[in-house]
């Protein structure tokens, strides 16, 4: 597990006035506070006081005064629950990871977190999406994305790894490899069909993208051409 807590104990944007006029949730919003996943739904809350309190999120209890004596949602309890909200800590059940290629912090599920490699949204490739080959405009398909780097897979008949592979030069040595198909041209007859329609492919995850969308340029912009 990674601590994707604020470094240091910071406050959240205030809300504006009239939206939050429960003193509590203020506080909870307004302290510097730090708050740290531990798993299980259990949450560590490092208080503007320096006290540390856990917040069990699912029970909503915590192990302050406030709530102890009280039974009161107190400001704990709240500021967890806003960090899940804006997306600063996992939810119960979901665990911080980092993506295994841009190292974005991703919440996986808590019982594969340990299975990686994980990928974030704009990393991972699934199986049967169609990609262009950016360096010959090729279309293709994705098997699957191995776990392996370009660095680490040997090129059938060849004496090098996917990385030094001339053609890829310029991608990362350590890009994640993605095994592709060249999708089979429809009407095809049998002695048509040559070996590259039928072989599996190794490609650095950077020389694939999705297919453009108008408007949508982030692929493009977010990994530019290898020089
Ligand atoms: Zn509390
Ligand atoms: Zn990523």
């Amino acid at each position: 597990m990674i601590d994707t807590a604020a470094s240091g104990k910071v406050s959240l944007t205030p809300l504006a006035e009239t939206e939050e006029t429960d003193p509590r949730s203020q506080r909870a919003r307004a302290e510097r506070m730090s708050v740290t996943p531990l798993g299980g739904g259990l949450y560590e809350v490092e208080s503007q006081s320096d006290n540390t309190y856990f917040v069990d999120l699912l029970g909503s209890r915590c192990t302050c005064p406030d709530h102890m004596m009280r039974g009161v949602r107190c400001k704990h309890i709240r500021r967890v629950a806003i960090e899940i909200n804006e997306g600063r800590v996992p939810p119960p059940g979901k665990e911080a990871v980092e993506c295994a290629r841009c190292e974005s912090v991703v919440f996986v599920d808590e019982k594969t977190a340990a299975a990686g490699p994980h990928f974030c949204d704009r990393c991972r490739l699934e199986p049967g999406e169609p990609v262009v080959d950016r360096a010959t405009g090729d279309l293709l398909v994705v098997v699957a994305m191995t776990d392996y780097r370009a660095n680490q897979v040997e090129v059938p008949g060849r004496d090098c790894t996917v990385a030094e592979y001339p053609t890829n030069e310029g991608y990362p040595a350590d890009d994640p490899v993605v095994e592709v198909l060249y999708p089979i041209p429809s009407g095809l007859r049998p002695e048509q069909v040559e070996p590259r329609h039928v072989r599996r492919y190794s490609f650095p995850r950077s020389r694939l993208q999705r297919p453009g969308r108008p408007g949508n340029q982030s692929e493009l912009s977010d990994f530019p051409e290898p020089k």
